[in-house]
């Protein structure tokens, strides 16, 4: 199945001047859906992880069918003030200003092997970011997996040193 023709791009969203790749087209495709998940997991082929962990709310639609599939944890990374146990925060430079992410404490343990993913890798920050707070609670990040690539941004520049594994590419 080709995924990349069930994933729908619009233009000027959300600003103008923006491409943005909407999944949703794809998830109403259960077989689809499906499949982009299957192949996601294949591409991990030895790569040791016990745990996936993925930052709200496309990485959860990623994160948790991957868990069900593999039988690994899923650690949710939320937006501040979400989270109801005891959580480790780390901020984080957007573009224009900073953002805040957060995860239980509890939820990584140190030596923990974890597998980082999202839906879309654009510049890379979101997940470098994601990486850091795994890493100051003693995980190690065993690799990325991501279904889209924006290879037009350069990601994977930011997240030199690890392992980035993508299933399609926007050039
Ligand atoms: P980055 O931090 O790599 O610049 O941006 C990646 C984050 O922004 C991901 O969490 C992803 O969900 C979101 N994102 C940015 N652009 C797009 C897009 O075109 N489509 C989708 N589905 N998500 C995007």
């Amino acid at each position: 199945m080709d995924i990349k023709s069930k994933i729908r791009v619009i233009e000027d969203f959300p600003k103008p001047g923006i491409s943005f790749k909407d999944i949703t087209t794809l998830l109403l495709d259960g077989n689809a859906y499906k499949e982009a998940i299957q192949t996601c997991i294949d591409q991990l082929e030895g790569v040791d992880y016990n745990v996936i962990v993925g930052p709200e709310a496309r990485g959860f639609l990623m994160g948790a069918p991957m868990s069900v599939m593999t039988g690994k944890g899923f650690v949710p990374i939320r937006k501040p003030g979400k989270l109801p146990g005891e959580t480790l925060q780390h901020e984080y430079e957007l573009e224009y200003g900073k953002d805040v992410l957060e995860v239980h404490k509890d939820a990584i343990k140190p030596g923990d092997r974890v597998l980082v993913v999202d839906d879309l890798l654009a510049t890379g920050g979101t997940a470098k970011a994601v990486c850091e707070l795994i890493e100051k609670l003693g995980g190690e990040v065993a690799g990325l997996a991501f279904l889209i690539e924006l290879n037009f941004l350069n990601g994977r520049e930011v997240l030199e040193g690890y392992n980035v594994y993508t299933v399609v590419g926007y050039d």
